[in-house]
């Protein structure tokens, strides 16, 4: 049984008749707090944010092996930042207001193995578990060079395990295909959502895809099910591991390491504005908990959701977190935006990140088709639905003087500001879904 109903919810809550209605709204969140009061309520910390990153260092000689696409980043999966001010320009004389600073992309969309964020955390997820159980098989130790797992020997002691997971697609891509190459068995349990191409993809790299007529919740729910009967099968959950968590958040210093070779300052008089398209929570939050811990107080992150499945944003505005979905509400979690048709937040990333957050917004899914379109025509940048949730951020920020204020963000601070939308996925679409989504278009 539900503990609210909606018209307590409405009453209390007046934000929420607006989602409702489905209108793209933003709420920029009175509550937050600085870094250090923030922290204590993760539960984690840099040092759990070092360990991923020097495991993602020691899997490096492997992940050139499995992935030659890794050479030139020497089996570091990252992804370029890139200036985009055509696109400023564009979205300042549609929305006829001036965004001070400058306008960057992060194109996850073109991360290798999966073509979105998803090979961050996903990646990551899978490669601490084939870690622990050689280790504990006495088959491999930290100080080896981990290359030697690309090996028929490897291979064979993997395919005693399996893995699985439930997905909208991304996920199941990038820890499909981790997991094959590794060796295991794995299943994807792909919501109804999912494109045909991903699963046709996967089903080609030898990965066992389990399609259901349900939504995300409910193909969590069958994975999870099935895993539980078989003691030999590890299952990935998206709505609650720390480690996906984890592997998200080395994004931070990596951005920073980034922005110092391109002598992007951030700080107290340069502040830097992050917008993260949300789904479950892990890959954004992740992210932002990473950036924290690189950028301190001087990065602001923003969530970005359909107006289909603002899960997040209801979560954390009622406190409700994952106690409620979308449908509870009314809403039916129906979105073009691979990755963001998630009707439950994640339990544990909105309780943990919600101070360390400073809005939330919603766009519609015509608002992502738009600017999608206009990325192409104007910077020449193919990207999917979902990962043009973001780009809407900046013309919200500048519009809201009420935050600025708040967070005492002067004139000549903006002028300075980075604004960096995080573009997570759509390198990988074929041609002729780009081209379905580039009709969808109505700007162009
Ligand atoms: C999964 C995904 C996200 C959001 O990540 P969550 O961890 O689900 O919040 C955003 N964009 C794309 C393209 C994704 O696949």
């Amino acid at each position: 049984m539900n503990n609210f109903t909606v018209e307590q919810l409405v009453t209390d809550y007046p934000l929420v008749k607006k989602l409702i209605a489905l209108e793209e709204v933003s709420w920029f969140n009175p509550g937050i707090t600085t870094l250090e009061q923030g922290l204590p309520h993760v539960g984690l910390d840099s040092t759990d944010v070092q360990g991923a990153s020097d495991r993602l260092a020691r899997f490096a000689p492997y992940l050139v092996k499995v992935f030659p696409e890794t050479a030139v980043t020497a089996g570091i999966i990252e992804s370029e930042v890139v200036e985009i001010p055509k696109m400023k320009a564009q979205l300042e004389q549609l929305f006829g207001g001036k965004i001070k600073g400058k306008l960057l992309l992060k194109k996850d969309s073109h991360l290798a193995i999966s073509g979105s964020i998803k090979a961050r955390g996903g990646i990551y997820e899978v490669l601490v578990h084939a870690e622990k159980l050689a280790i504990e098989a006495g088959l491999l130790t930290v100080s080896d060079d981990y290359s030697k797992l690309f090996s028929d020997e490897f291979r064979a002691f993997f395919s005693q395990y399996s893995i699985a997971v439930g997905s909208t697609g991304n996920l199941g891509m990038s820890i499909g295909m981790m997991s094959a190459k590794l060796g295991f068995t794995v299943s994807v349990h792909m919501s109804a959502d999912a494109r045909q191409w991903k699963k046709d993809k996967l089903r080609f790299h030898g990965v066992n895809v389990v399609e259901y007529s349900e939504d995300y919740g409910v193909a969590v729910e069958q994975g999870r099910a099935e895993a539980e009967k078989d003691p030999m099968c590890f299952f990935i959950d998206d709505e609650n591991s720390q480690t996906l968590f984890l592997g998200y958040s080395v994004a931070g210093e990596r951005l920073k390491r980034q922005f110092a070779e391109r002598s992007i300052v951030v700080d107290e008089h340069h502040p830097l504005f992050v917008y993260l398209p949300c789904g479950v929570g892990g890959g954004p939050g992740g992210v932002a908990f990473g950036l924290k811990m690189a950028f301190g107080d001087n990065v602001h992150c923003v969530f970005a959701e359909p107006t289909h499945s603002p899960c997040m944003l209801l979560g954390v505005h009622t406190g409700l977190h994952d106690g409620i979905a979308v449908q509870d509400i009314g809403i039916d979690n129906i979105t073009a935006a691979d990755g963001l048709a998630v009707g439950r937040a994640s339990g544990f990333v909105g309780r943990a990140m919600e101070r360390l957050l400073d809005g939330y917004y919603t766009v519609s899914d015509q608002r992502m088709y738009d600017l999608l379109g206009l990325l192409n025509q104007v910077e020449g940048i193919k990207l999917e639905p979902s990962a043009l949730a973001g780009m809407f951020g900046p013309v919200l920020v500048a519009d809201n003087a009420e935050y600025l204020e708040r967070i005492n963000m002067t004139d000549a601070k903006m002028e300075s500001a980075t604004h960096l939308v995080w573009a997570t996925g759509g390198g990988m679409v074929p041609a002729e879904e780009m081209d379905k989504y580039l009709a969808k278009s109505t700007l162009v």
